[in-house]
């Protein structure tokens, strides 16, 4: 087996070929391993991999497989870390990459507007084991400056927050984490691997939910975590290995093709969310349209210098709350009332009832998840039917 090494390529030389491992048939496309276990040439050979595996070497497919190897060197290459571990789904690589470094007593702080099963996790898992977490309007530096503190030990953060799309200074906030000693993850899946800088801003751990925009087809789950070899291979590997969140090699193969089409998918689908958030900004049925590409947006300018524009998610705020939503819902023709987002096909979703429906009501105020709030995440489809299609709906939300 042979191995594509990225040697300085750009990302979408990357994205198509860095990791690839070609077997002697020399097959273009990579192969799916799809095998549990691998045999040994010999007793010898056995013991001597159980001692120390060599690169491409190995075990059992809970600690490592070729395809999902081909996955983690490609996802790491794009992202510009030394290394990256795959995982069963997003929350396994969150819920992995946290537990992994704490224990008992250990400090963390948070950004209060998290996708919902992280909020759990931090709020209700973690804290069962002892771990203490302090949760933060992230966009307020002096509220981080505040509950970090000497010896916390993590500061965990979406870069853009989901639902509404609030955009964290990540520089800011990591050299207040380091001034502490603390380590910087980032659940990185709004800002997408593609306009991602988050190493270059001081993240030490990125996190992607690859079921999101890696696939960006709706198929699979999957999560990554990408990281220093030290955190990937001697921190969060050992945990993963024992605990069972590893990625399936069909997916991994599934993603990495995903990864090869990436950077075009996504670039198109946030030029077509730019110009849907545009022009339904103003339109008398929303009292607001949140999307961190247009210069209302509170943090605009952070937004640009960050990730380079606005991504593929707009949410916004439909007048008539909930009945008016759910009429502007049911009338959408090409829009699909789902809830995942980074596909393909554009989906809305209608926060206060489905994903974040489990939070508290004082909860919802404080994120702003309010009964007309609507996320829209922007597919591929031509952005005139996608416009059309919005505008009747909205016509119809107030009728
Ligand atoms: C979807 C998502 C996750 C969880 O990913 P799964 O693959 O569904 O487990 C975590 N964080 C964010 C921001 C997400 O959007």
């Amino acid at each position: 087996m042979t191995q594509r090494k990225a040697a300085g390529w750009k990302p979408r030389t990357n994205a198509v070929h860095a990791g690839a491992r070609r077997s002697q048939y020399g097959e273009m496309a990579e192969a799916i391993y799809l095998t549990q276990g691998f045999a040994y040439p010999s007793a010898e050979a056995a013991e001597a991999r159980f001692i120390k595996a060599g690169p491409d070497e190995f075990i059992y497919a809970r600690y490592g497989n070729p395809t999902v190897a081909a996955f983690e060197d490609r996802i790491a290459a794009l992202e510009g870390t030394e290394d990256a571990f795959a995982t069963a789904s997003g929350m396994a690589a969150v819920s992995g990459a946290l537990s992994a470094m704490l224990k008992a007593g250990d400090h963390v702080v948070s950004a209060r507007a998290l996708f919902g099963s992280c909020l759990y996790v931090l709020e209700e898992v973690l804290t069962r084991f002892g771990v203490e977490v302090s949760f933060v309007d992230g966009t307020d530096l002096d509220a981080w400056r505040a509950a970090i503190r000497p010896g916390t030990k993590a500061v965990f953060l979406e870069s853009v927050s989901n639902p509404t799309l609030e955009v964290i200074d990540l520089r800011a906030v990591a050299a207040l984490a380091h001034d502490a000693g603390a380590l910087v993850l980032v659940d990185n899946v709004f800002a997408t691997p593609v306009f991602s800088h988050a190493v270059d801003l001081g993240a030490d751990v990125v996190i992607y939910s690859a079921t999101k925009h890696i696939d960006g087809q709706g198929r699979c789950l999957g999560g990554v975590v990408c990281g220093t070899r030290e955190f990937i291979r001697g921190t969060l590997e050992p945990y993963m290995k024992h605990t069972g969140g590893a990625m399936s090699p069909f997916n991994a193969w599934v993603l990495l093709n995903g990864i090869t089409t990436m950077d075009l998918r996504v670039r198109a689908q946030a030029a077509a969310a730019q110009r849907l958030a545009e022009a339904l900004e103003g339109h008398a049925a929303l009292s607001r349209v949140l999307f961190p590409g247009l210069a209302s947006h509170p943090q605009h300018a952070l937004a640009m210098e960050q990730a380079g524009g606005g991504g593929t998610v707009i949410a916004f705020d439909i007048r008539g709350g909930k009945e008016a939503a759910f009429r502007f819902l049911n009338t959408l023709e090409i829009v699909l009332i789902s809830n995942n987002l980074g596909d393909a096909r554009t989906i809305a979703t209608h926060p206060a009832t489905t994903t974040h429906q489990r939070l508290p009501e004082d909860q919802k105020v404080l994120l702003g998840i309010s009964p007309g709030l609507i996320r829209l995440s922007v597919g591929l489809e031509d952005p005139d039917d996608l416009l059309s299609d919005l505008l009747a709906a909205l016509a119809a939300s107030n009728s």
